[in-house]
């Protein structure tokens, strides 16, 4: 018996193989789980159907873009009626525009803050609320990924940093809320990991490098190392664990100088 068996999860943010929601969905389906996937629009369909279709099982695939009106009240309605109640909710979406991830950070405009914010920090609000009616009284988790340019000034991270903030002190908020209604939320600040996403941030190779030279395991972490301890948060042997961000960083985040 996997850690998740009997379990329903939906997992926002497959886009493709190197996605950190794809090491999620594998350690789940390993573990036992049956999952539900968004894609973001019909652009994307095709690959995340291809990806669904490596994990035996009747996946549910519907889309959902966070960013249109509509949408996610949509998908849970549709997730309501086809796949049933959720134990699970991972939440691995995030964007900012390409010039907003390098250069001086006063330069930050409006419009770029805010689109971050709503794609990778406001969703988070967004996701739970429209999960709330399928999750009440399940002993259900919420997982999100951030990342320690929320904490700490990393170069380039620039405004995504802001929004990382925003969605960690969000996952405290929310677990307050949710708690009484048996739901538990917490995020995972995982380490620097080449995917399509981490790409847009300039230079984004020399903190991979960084990172395998200086933290105390010596090396990057991956999807799978996220997946594992995405699949311990929403499973029963968390169930004491709310409102926290968990480091997935082979420990980088403890160093000082
Ligand atoms: P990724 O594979 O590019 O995943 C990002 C996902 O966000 C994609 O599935 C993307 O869909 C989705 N997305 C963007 N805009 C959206 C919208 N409007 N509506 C719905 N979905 C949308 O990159 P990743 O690195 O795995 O990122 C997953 C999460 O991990 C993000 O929150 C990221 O900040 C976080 N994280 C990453 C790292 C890292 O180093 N890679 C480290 C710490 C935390 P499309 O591709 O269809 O646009």
């Amino acid at each position: 018996m996997g850690l998740m068996s009997g379990k329903n999860v939906v997992i926002f943010g497959v886009a493709n193989k190197r996605s950190i929601a794809w090491g999620i969905a594998q350690a789940l389906h390993r573990e036992g789980a049956r999952l539900a996937l968004n894609y973001q629009n019909e652009r994307m369909e095709e690959s995340v159907r291809k990806l669904a279709a490596e994990l035996p099982g009747d996946t549910f695939l519907a889309p959902c873009d966070v960013t249109v009106p509509g949408d996610i009240d949509k998908f849970f309605g549709r997730l309501g009626k086809e796949f049933g109640p959720l134990d699970g909710l991972v939440h691995s979406i995030a964007f900012a525009k390409r010039e907003e991830l390098g250069g001086s950070f006063a330069d930050t405009s409006w419009d770029g803050y805010a689109m971050a914010q709503q794609v990778s920090a406001w969703s988070l609000i967004g996701l739970v609320k429209g999960a709330l009616p399928l999750m009440e009284g399940r002993d259900a988790s919420v997982v999100c990924l951030t990342y320690y340019g929320a904490e700490k000034v990393v170069q380039n991270y620039n405004v995504m940093g802001v929004a990382k903030a925003a969605l960690e002190c969000s996952t405290r908020y929310l677990a307050n809320d949710v708690g009484p209604r048996g739901v538990r939320v917490n995020a995972i600040s995982a380490g620097p990991i080449k995917t399509v996403s981490a790409m847009g941030v300039s230079d984004f190779g020399s903190l991979l490098d960084t990172m395998a030279q200086k933290a105390p395991l010596r090396r990057n972490v991956d999807q799978g190392d996220v997946g594992n301890t995405a699949a311990f948060l929403l499973s029963n042997l968390a169930r004491g664990i709310t409102g926290q961000t968990i480091y997935v960083d082979a420990g980088y985040s403890i160093l000082g100088l």
